[in-house]
């Protein structure tokens, strides 16, 4: 695709998608303006990759709808040198949003191949210095990254899973989809020294997170 095309494909994303329904953060506008989704999602045609709802990917899996991608970061408040562990790699689009924001990032993703084709992307786009993806259960968290200043889950899990408050840094924010298997609600989590404060968002449908602490392997 022509870099003209798919700019002014993004632009109208940002314009009518996400401004339009009061994404205000700028870092997220204009990271979701820059990083090229098409090239995440490879096998789609490279228009459809922009248009307002999610899209399959490989593995039975899915890129999620661009303005849920920008509310859950919007939410998050990512500044320059946070350390982000995000949990469902997928496509490496959520990623590659965060680290054009200046994050940190540790993505993890269960599925071999999805990790693999999301670390070729990242490392095409030129992030792999602030971007470390990993294969495994994302339900027990990345210890050895840790402590983490943010959580951003993109799967829907059954409840906060243990190791998310383990690793959190004090007054960090957890974001993750909760409900049941077909669907759920966002939340917000933030930790200030022992306190939590819990808010619901906004409705939703996510993958189930599966794993030791999320849904059973079907
Ligand atoms: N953020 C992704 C993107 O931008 O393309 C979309 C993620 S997709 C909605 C959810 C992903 O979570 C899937 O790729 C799935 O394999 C992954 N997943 C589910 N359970 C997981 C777990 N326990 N650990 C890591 N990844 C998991």
């Amino acid at each position: 695709m022509l870099q003209s095309t798919y700019h002014s494909l993004s632009r109208n994303m940002v314009d009518q998608q996400l401004r339009r329904r009061g994404i205000r953060d700028q870092g997220v506008l204009s990271a979701m303006g820059r990083v090229p989704r098409h090239l995440f999602v490879s096998h789609v045609d490279p228009r459809d990759a922009y248009s307002d709802r999610a899209l399959p990917t490989s593995q039975g899996q899915t890129i999620s709808q661009p303005y849920m991608v920008a509310m859950m970061t919007e939410l998050l408040r990512v500044t320059p040198g946070l350390r982000v562990l995000e949990v469902g790699t997928g496509s490496g689009y959520q990623t590659a949003v965060l680290a054009h924001m200046g994050a940190q990032v540790v993505s993890i993703e269960r599925s071999e191949e999805l990790a693999q084709q999301a670390s070729r992307a990242i490392d095409e786009q030129g992030w792999s210095d602030r971007v470390k993806i990993v294969e495994g259960d994302g339900t027990l968290g990345w210890p050895r990254g840790g402590p983490y200043d943010r959580v951003i889950v993109t799967a829907g899990a059954p409840r906060l899973p243990r190791a998310y408050q383990e690793q959190l840094a004090d007054r960090g924010r957890v974001v993750i989809p909760i409900g049941d298997s077909e669907t759920q609600h966002i939340y917000l989590f933030e930790r200030a020294s022992d306190r939590w404060v819990e808010t619901r968002s906004i409705g939703c449908k996510f993958v189930p997170l599966v794993g030791q602490d999320g849904w059973p392997d079907a």
